[in-house]
């Protein structure tokens, strides 16, 4: 039995619907590992889903969480430019190393990724490790003094963010659409404003969302469920009948990814960012639209590193106020009510926050 200190309060998922808040062994330092004390680790959609259907890549016993912001504790026998103390976030892919997409740094893309709050465990812990290879991909980015924790976790998700934007190329004055008003759409409309976006428009069909939208000061804020208004009508009358030149889907709806391509200009540039529930990944549209409109549509899934260190720079300058999509601090033995307050549509972002646990 491992000693009184050696051990860690972490929430450990069961499986579906089950977190339990344990005692559990605090990872130790191996070569080449960085030990983190972790300060902020937020609550992503993802982690939501998974705590109600389970995950391939997540087997039970398992510790969430890949939006971490914490200081290092321990930094292993071959590490350098680190020492503890350090205040960091890590990037949440770690990729093969020798495959087409690693060679680029494009890690996320790796056939054989594997994730930090996933496959590993992850910021839902007092302690969690960086893996070697982690550490060798330069997963452990350092933040700017001063940038507070619960700010450094949304990171992450800003940097998924970027990654989809990367895409769109928006040009200062462009139209910008945002479907779906949950804390990734919310992050969006933010990113699109930084971008110098013309008119931005967002578009839910949950009231409390919308509300929550309004402290974004998007222009327009518009109920795609109220049938006198469908959000396609509504974009194409705040556009002069032709369409945005830029429609991002952060939610995962079918309706909302059609309707994107309708409201979409000619040369339109439209983000899939939200996916599909797996059972149900189909949609029809006019190929037409495509076609004739020369309507171009993007994926976007994860990020990786350089974008890591954009989202950092965004929130470091004030760019991006990443303190105005936190609405909600919770204790580590809160969790669950976190990821309700996200899925309810109650808050954006929920923050599980560490404080004192860590004798510093
Ligand atoms: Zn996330
Ligand atoms: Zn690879």
């Amino acid at each position: 039995m491992p000693e009184k200190d050696e051990m860690m309060k972490a929430a450990v998922f069961m499986g579906p619907e089950r977190m339990e808040i344990k005692e559990v062994p605090k990872p130790k330092c191996g070569e080449g590992e960085i030990v983190l004390a972790v300060k902020a680790c937020a609550i992503c959609g993802t982690d939501g889903r998974i705590y109600f259907h389970g995950q391939k890549n997540v087997v039970p016993p398992a510790i969430l969480g890949h939006e971490i912001a914490g200081d290092i504790e321990a930094v292993g026998d071959g590490v350098e430019g680190f020492s503890p103390g350090d205040r960091v976030t890590v990037v949440t892919s770690i990729g093969c190393g020798h495959c087409r997409y690693c060679q680029k740094g494009l890690l996320h893309m790796c056939p054989d990724a594997k994730h930090i709050g996933y496959e590993y465990p992850g910021g839902f812990a007092e302690y969690t490790s960086v893996p070697a290879e982690a550490v060798r991909q330069d997963a452990v980015i350092k933040l700017p003094e001063g940038m507070p924790y619960a700010e450094a976790a949304m990171v992450e998700p800003l940097s998924c963010c970027i990654n989809g934007q990367e895409y769109l190329n928006i040009q200062p004055g462009d139209t910008v659409v945002v479907m779906g008003a949950g804390p990734i759409g919310c992050m969006h409309l933010m990113l699109a404003k930084a971008a110098d976006a013309g008119k931005t428009i967002i578009v839910d069909v949950d009231e409390k969302r919308l509300n929550m939208a309004e402290r974004f000061e998007p222009d327009r804020i518009v109920d795609g469920g109220d049938p006198a208004v469908g959000g396609v009508e509504k974009v194409m009358e705040e556009t002069g009948g032709l369409g945005a030149e830029i429609v991002i889907v952060a939610c995962g709806s079918h309706q909302a990814q059609m309707d994107a391509l309708r409201m979409a200009a000619k040369m339109g540039r439209v983000s899939f960012f939200a996916g599909l529930p797996k059972d149900k990944p189909t949609i029809t549209f006019d190929s037409n639209l495509v076609h004739y409109r020369e309507v171009s549509v993007f994926g976007a899934f994860a990020s990786y590193r350089a974008q890591f260190v954009k989202a950092l720079e965004l929130i470091g300058s004030g760019k991006i106020d990443a303190a105005t999509v936190i609405t909600h601090h919770f204790p580590l033995e809160r969790i669950v009510e976190g990821i309700l307050t996200t899925k309810r549509g109650e808050g954006l972002k929920s923050v599980i926050e560490f404080t004192g646990n860590h004798g510093t």
